[in-house]
């Protein structure tokens, strides 16, 4: 990469991060150690919620958390298409099968569809297990409605909120789970917060949680009181399940909790570029809309291009300036397509997905640099 290339997202780690980790490197325990749990408990503590599940990705979070739920072979679970393909991946990792509900214009799962296709589906008796709503860019889906929604349809909800640590829905915050089983962040250093690689699972459901740690260890535990034999020596351990290492190490979790101190401000400083952006840009440019009752995370900065994304996107790379597409639908991808899904099955969807670009906003990003941005986006709208 270029020097002077500026991306569509990057990390910010600064002295203090690089401190902590440097702190569990001289330490004894640099995986399997005490601060995994302190991250564990400081990301729920953030968002106002009982217990936090740390492991190596945000896609093993959205495995385990679909495991936990009991998804698995004759199960159905749904998502969007506009998503990152783990969000639809992890239910085909248990041998259910995904099914997909078509967005609406805030590029959100719509709730009216949704709504429609679990009356239709009722009647087929192919309800879903799961529900993972995604709430893309950092803004909240609609979890009231959908919540409601899983009680008359009987789904749990796993909600994807990879990009959306830091943001707020009628007042909580994101990873609350009021509304939830599960909620899933990633802290892949391209998302608000990093580990370099990570992810964890937030629950207020003790049972959940405990699943999920044992899932994420082999399926081994240490808890005695949790024993199937009993009167064991004392070096016992024991494996009750088909689990995996999806395990964080210390190193990783050190520079969560450094990087967490910073979420306020990050969250802070995504939001007045993005209303920098709006002040600036075209006023006949369009942007996602964001409902009143959400505090969008703004881990994406999306514009509406109609017919000149390609333009745009040209343009701004020959700046050196990076633009990305978020997403392509998942159900177009070749390997969804071997599963029978074909163009035209979500129009809303693919419509989108022609018509958007995410432009860079991120920490590091200076004024200067943003002005740049915007005056050649006003020449591609001109
Ligand atoms: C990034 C992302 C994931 C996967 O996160 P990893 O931590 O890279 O595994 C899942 N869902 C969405 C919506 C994402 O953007």
């Amino acid at each position: 990469m270029e020097n002077n290339y500026i991306p569509y997202g990057r990390q910010l780690i600064q002295e203090d991060d690089i401190q902590s980790v440097i702190e569990v490197l001289r330490s004894p325990l640099i995986t399997q150690g005490p601060v995994i749990e302190e991250f564990e408990e400081a990301v729920a503590r953030k968002v106002k919620a009982r217990y936090g599940v740390a492991v190596n990705s945000a896609t093993s979070a959205l495995h385990v958390a679909c495991l936990s739920l009991g998804l698995g072979k004759g199960d159905w679970a749904w998502t969007t298409p506009i998503t990152f393909v783990a969000s639809a991946n992890c239910a085909l990792y248990t041998g259910a099968q995904v099914d997909f509900v078509d967005i609406d214009q805030s590029g959100l799962m719509s709730i009216e569809k949704l709504r429609t296709k679990l009356e239709q589906s009722k009647a087929n008796n192919k309800l879903p297990k799961v529900l993972i709503p995604v709430h893309l860019g950092g803004t909240s889906c609609n979890m009231e409605e959908i919540h409601k929604l899983g009680i008359e349809y009987n789904f749990s909800i796993i909600e994807d909120a990879s990009h959306a640590i830091g943001g707020e829905y009628k007042n909580d915050k994101v990873g609350s789970c009021k509304y939830s089983d599960i909620t899933i962040f990633s802290f892949h250093p391209v998302k608000i917060i990093t580990t370099g690689e990570g992810g964890m699972a937030i629950t207020n459901n003790k049972l959940l949680k405990e699943r999920m740690k044992k899932l994420r260890s082999h399926g081994i535990t240490k808890d005695k009181k949790e024993f199937v034999n009993k009167n064991v020596e004392a070096w016992y351990y024991e494996q009750q399940l088909l689990g995996f290492n999806y395990r964080m190490t210390d190193i990783q979790a050190a520079l969560g909790i450094s990087q967490l101190q910073k979420l306020d401000r990050i969250i802070q400083i995504r939001t007045e570029q993005a209303n920098y952006y709006m002040k600036n840009i075209k006023n006949t440019v369009e942007y996602n809309m964001i409902p009143q009752d959400c505090k969008c995370a703004y881990h994406l900065f999306t514009i509406k291009t109609h017919d000149r994304q390609k333009e745009l996107f040209e343009r701004l790379r020959s700046k050196n300036i990076g633009s990305q597409l978020h997403y392509l639908p998942i159900h177009l991808q070749p390997f969804y397509r071997k599963l029978g899904y074909m163009e035209g099955d979500y129009k809303e969807a693919e419509e989108y997905s022609k018509s958007r670009l995410s432009i860079p906003i991120f920490p590091g990003l200076t004024r200067n640099q943003q002005d740049i941005i915007i005056s050649e986006i006003n020449k591609v709208f001109q």
